[in-house]
C-alpha cells in the first residue's frame, strides 16, 4: 500500500520540490528500508517559513539531514520528511566564526575552517551527515563536540516563526539536544580559533587516517549503534568507567551474531553494517538482541543512539 500527504498540501504555495513515495530508506546510510508519504525539498528559509506555517498541526512532520545515523524502517515514515538541501548549505566566515546553513554537509565545514585558519572544527571532517543533524546529536569526535563551537543556532518552529538560540538553550548532553523536538534547524555560528592553515591540516589528516583504520566507513553502517555507558551507569553495575560499548557488544558475542543481513563491524564492533541485504528490520532486531544481552549478563539497558524512524 502507498501513503500520500500531497492532498493536504497546497503545492502552488511553494517554490521548492514535492516528491509522494519518496525512497528514503535507500538514500539512507543503511541503503535499506521504506518511503516517506511525502518529501519537501523547501527552495529557501521563505518556502519553509510558509509551509510548517501551512501544514496542518496535527500532521506527523520530520526533518532529515544525510540520514547518515538512522534506520528509516520498512514500513515507511507517514506524513511529510522536510529534507534541506543546496539551499541550506552555504558557509560564510567571519574571523574566526563560520555562519553555516543547516544542510551544509559537516565535511565541508571543516573544509572551509581549515581554509580560513580556523583550528577546532577539524572533529567534524570525518563526521557524514549536516550542520542539522549534528546540532540535533550533539554530534562530536576525538574529544570536541558540537557543543564546544556553537555560538547560536537559528530555527524554525513548528509554526514557522524564526529563533535564534543560543548555547544555554540547547540542552547539550552527550549525543543529546535538548532544544525542543519540534524545530528545525536552518543554520548555525561556531567560533573556532585562528591557527596556522598548515597546523589544522595537519590534525585534519591525522584524524581522517585513524577514522580510516578504526572505523567501517566504506560500509553501510549508520555509525556508533550505541551510546558510550555513563560513568554513573558503569558504578551501578560495578563495571570499571570508560567501559565502552563495544566491548560489551564482544563480551555478550556480537562479534559472531548475524540476523538476516545485519552484523556488527569486526573493525569496531560498536558500528552495524548492512552486509548487502538486511531490511531494517535486521538491523533492528539485531540492535535489540544486543541491548537484551547485555541486559542479562551486565543488568545494564545499552541505548540506541542510531534513531529509528518511521513504522515497521
Ligand atoms: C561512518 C560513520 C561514522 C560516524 N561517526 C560519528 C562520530 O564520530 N561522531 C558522531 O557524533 N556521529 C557519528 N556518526 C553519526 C552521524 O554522522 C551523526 O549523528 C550526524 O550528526 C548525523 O547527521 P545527519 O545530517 O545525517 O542526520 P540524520 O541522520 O538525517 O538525522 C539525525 C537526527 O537529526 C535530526 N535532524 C537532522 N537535520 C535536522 C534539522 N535541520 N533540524 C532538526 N533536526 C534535524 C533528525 O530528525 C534525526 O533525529 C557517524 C556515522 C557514520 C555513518
Amino acid at each position: 500500500m502507498t501513503h500520500s500527504n500531497i492532498n493536504k498540501v497546497n503545492v502552488n504555495l511553494y517554490e521548492g520540490i514535492f516528491t509522494e513515495n519518496a525512497p528514503l530508506g535507500q538514500k539512507s546510510w543503511f541503503k535499506c528500508g521504506g518511503t516517506a508519504d511525502l518529501l519537501f525539498a523547501p527552495d529557501d528559509i521563505d518556502d519553509l517559513a510558509v509551509f510548517l506555517k501551512e501544514y496542518p498541526p496535527e500532521e506527523p512532520l520530520l526533518v532529515l539531514g544525510g540520514m547518515a545515523n538512522c534506520i528509516i524502517r520498512d514500513g515507511g515514515i507517514r506524513g511529510c520528511v522536510i529534507t534541506l538541501g543546496k539551499p541550506f548549505a552555504e558557509i560564510e566566515v567571519q574571523g574566526t566564526r563560520i555562519m553555516a546553513g543547516a544542510g551544509a554537509l559537516n565535511g565541508s565545514v571543516a573544509a572551509a575552517a581549515v581554509k580560513a585558519g580556523i583550528g577546532g572544527l577539524e572533529f567534524l571532517s570525518g563526521i557524514p551527515g549536516t550542520v542539522g543533524g549534528a546540532l540535533r546529536m550533539n554530534a562530536g569526535a576525538y574529544g570536541t563536540e558540537i557543543k564546544d563551537i556553537l555560538i547560536a543556532a537559528m530555527v524554525l518552529g513548528r509554526n514557522g516563526s524564526f529563533a535564534s538560540l543560543d548555547l544555554d538553550d540547547m540542552g547539550f548532553r552527550y549525543r543529546y539536544c535538548g532544544a525542543p523536538k519540534e524545530i528545525t534547524f536552518v543554520g548555525a555560528i561556531f567560533e573556532g580559533k585562528a591557527e596556522e592553515t598548515s597546523v589544522v591540516r595537519a590534525r585534519l589528516k591525522e584524524i581522517k587516517s585513524t577514522r580510516q583504520s578504526t572505523q567501517p566507513i566504506s560500509e553501510k553502517t549508520g555509525g556508533s549503534t550505541f551510546a558510550n555507558p555513563s560513568a554513573a551507569e558503569l558504578e551501578a553495575i560495578g563495571l570499571p568507567e570508560g567501559t565502552r560499548a563495544w566491548q560489551m557488544v564482544e563480551k555478550v558475542g556480537g562479534r559472531d551474531l548475524q540476523i538476516g543481513g545485519a552484523r556488527m563491524s569486526d573493525k569496531h564492533l560498536n558500528f552495524m553494517i548492512n552486509t548487502g541485504d538486511a531490511i531494517a528490520a535486521d538491523l533492528e532486531n539485531l540492535g535489540d538482541e544486543l541491548i537484551k544481552r547485555v541486559h542479562d549478563q551486565f543488568g545494564l539497558y545499552l541505548h540506541w543512539e542510531i534513531r529509528r524512524i518511521g513504522e515497521a
